[in-house]
């Protein structure tokens, strides 16, 4: 049995040979994460307390830090399609709620949305792919339940005043039914200043939610 296993795998990696998206050094064909152990290894997690949000009294949790490893990782998920790498950064969100049982003391499981025009360029919603992982382990649903009502600049390329100007009235409940009275968990990828969190977790509010909860894979600020 091992031996036909090992012909298997080994017809399977001739086929479709598998390299890390972090080092590029060869992997098993049936590699879980893409992603060699050292490299899963050099991901920083956060030991900092949750970030308090500036613009709302919101906290916001972050399972690593957004730099070395992670940073690189995030723009390869981001930017060139390696959606599958959504496996180990759900994964290490997961471990962080283990530690951080509160942030699945919730009704429902949101995340940060995409502007149709980016989501038509880039296919998919980043936050999407590792908010499902969540929500399955933790049997919470996962909604859509903001959109984005218009086009803003990319925050990074702004000012700290001008990030709040930029978001400010960005985005819109879908169905205020649907978070009415109902304590949300808001994931994103990343939080660097807050900001989107902040805009997002404001609206969430005055559209009728109970509580909200940030929490992104990684954080760097
Ligand atoms: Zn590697």
């Amino acid at each position: 049995m091992q031996a036909i296993k090992a012909i298997a795998k080994n017809f399977i990696n001739l086929l479709y040979p598998l390299h890390c998206f972090g080092c590029g050094k060869p992997l098993d064909p049936l590699d879980e994460f893409h992603l060699c152990a050292p490299c899963i290894g050099s991901i920083k997690s956060n030991a900092m307390p949750p970030f308090e949000l500036e613009t709302a009294p919101i906290k916001a949790y972050s399972a690593c830090l957004y730099e070395g490893a992670s940073k690189e990782l995030i723009h390869k998920f981001k930017y060139k399609d390696k959606t599958i790498l959504a496996r180990i950064f759900s994964k290490l969100m997961i471990d962080c709620i283990e530690e951080n049982p509160e942030l699945v003391d919730i009704d429902l499981i949101t995340v940060v949305p995409l502007h149709k025009t980016r989501l038509r360029e880039r296919e998919f919603n980043q936050s999407l792919l590792l908010a499902g992982p969540i929500s399955k382990k933790f049997r919470i649903p996962l909604k859509n339940t903001l959109e984005k009502a218009r086009k803003t600049k990319y925050q990074n390329e702004l000012s700290k005043g001008e990030r709040m100007t930029n978001l400010k009235g960005a985005f819109k409940v879908c169905d205020k039914a649907e978070i009415g009275g109902r304590n949300i968990l808001l994931i994103d990828d990343v939080m660097t200043t807050g900001a989107t969190l902040g805009e997002c977790a404001k609206t969430l509010l005055a559209g009728g939610a109970l509580s909200v909860r940030c929490f992104t894979f990684a954080r760097g600020i």
